[in-house]
């Protein structure tokens, strides 16, 4: 059962100021599980002691996703991206050293489960039944046709846009291997090689427009093409798409913001807990620098109840409804912030529904719109755009007055 917190019709006006507003307190906010268990985290202390011993072992593990002190916003953002791809990706725009990669590489360890390609060329037991058995390359067709698997499934992987990669890289080129064997034939790019994953770019803003723009395509179709003289190959790349930026080193395109879903100020730690936040990061940056392992090994618990809740949300959004009069609500508070593009609702409702669901309720309350009204509606307002509509009107006005005055005969 969803709570209805507006029992009556509200003004826009009332809605923007219910939803938007962080100190309502009228109402009681319902349990969020996994909220409230990264909230109860990242304000304790560290669990374990300086004496513990340390294996001394050198590995690549990245910093616990839990052990993040205070951003919740921007924790949220990241999970609610990974329990739904529809949202369009996240975008953290902030000053350097304020935790975004860290944050984004603090994800691996909570990634759901997905199929895996078995095959260099990247062939999906699904590219068969979509395509027909001509869709995949001939190994894996012998493979299908024996019964073999084409996939097994796998943990979600990170892969990271490197800042110097070409359209090449991004997209696929010839395959220098095949044509030993006088086969040409398509490498796969870092596009199709992020198919399942979360693909990560760093830097948005100083990549290159054909780079941006084929990374934007692919997030949206869930796929794309490649054609090299007389070969072409179609790609499967359904990723979760994660941008960061830093909006002193340049600007980005408004229709590239625009592709991006969800959107993040990160402005590090600020306001009252700002001194007493800032000595805990660096208390667990330097226990995590001195033994890493130890780090992720003291928070592992919690981690892994995290990816179960997760993989639950993920499973259940499906089921997540959107009941009419909460999407008539995102939809006023979208037509009050004069926000024109339809992408706008899209990211409203999908986040909305993977809040729902990150809850274990299968019914969006007015409640998840205002948890992610703003990461979903900040930065879209043009007012270029508003302006210009303002002068069209005008102009129409006046057309349609003359052209009423003309006789009919
Ligand atoms: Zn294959």
């Amino acid at each position: 059962m969803s709570e209805d917190i507006h029992p009556k019709e509200s003004q826009p006006e009332r809605l923007m100021q219910d939803l938007m507003s962080e100190s309502q307190t009228e109402q009681p906010v319902p349990v969020r599980s996994l909220r409230e268990l990264i909230d109860r985290i990242s304000g304790r202390g560290m669990p374990f002691s300086a004496e513990e011993a340390d294996a001394g072992l050198a590995e690549q593990l990245p910093f616990p996703f839990l052990a993040l002190v205070g951003q919740m916003e921007m924790k949220l953002a990241l999970l609610i991206a990974l329990v739904n791809s529809s949202v369009g990706g996240v975008l953290l725009i902030g000053p350097r050293g304020t935790g975004k990669t860290t944050a984004v590489r603090s994800l691996v360890d909570l990634l759901p489960q997905a199929p895996r390609s078995l095959c260099y060329y990247g062939c999906m037991p699904e590219d068969v039944e979509v395509g027909g058995i001509q869709a995949v390359c001939p190994d894996c067709a012998k493979k299908y046709a024996q019964g073999e698997s084409l996939a097994v499934l796998d943990r979600v992987r990170l892969v990271e846009l490197p800042l110097n990669a070409r359209l090449e890289d991004v997209v696929g080129g010839i395959d220098e291997r095949a044509i030993i064997h006088e086969r040409l034939r398509l490498r796969r790019g870092i596009l199709a090689q992020a198919d399942h994953n979360l693909l990560y770019v760093d830097e948005v803003n100083l990549l290159s427009n054909e780079v941006v723009d084929a990374i934007l395509d692919a997030a949206a179709q869930g796929s794309y093409t490649v054609r090299r003289g007389p070969v072409s190959a179609t790609y499967r790349s359904r990723f979760v798409l994660i941008g960061s930026m830093n909006p002193e080193e340049g600007k980005l395109r408004p229709q590239i913001m625009d592709r991006f879903g969800l959107r993040v100020v990160v402005r590090g730690l600020y306001g009252e807990k700002a001194t007493e936040q800032r000595l805990e990061v660096y208390q667990r940056v330097k226990a995590y620098l001195e033994s890493p392992r130890r780090m992720v090994n003291a928070y592992s618990d919690e981690t892994a109840i995290a990816r179960e809740e997760i993989q639950l949300a993920h499973e259940a959004l499906l089921k997540v409804e959107l009941p009419e009069k909460v999407a008539n609500q995102g939809l006023a508070i979208i037509s009050g912030l004069h926000i024109y593009s339809l992408r706008a609702e899209i990211t409203l409702f999908e986040a909305a529904r993977a809040c729902a669901a990150l809850d274990a309720r299968t019914v969006v309350t007015p409640d998840d719109l205002r948890t992610v009204a703003s990461m979903a509606l900040r930065l879209r307002r043009s007012t270029f755009m508003t302006d210009y509509f303002a002068h069209q009107e005008n102009e129409e006005r006046e057309l349609s007055a003359l052209l009423t005055q003309q006789p009919n005969e």
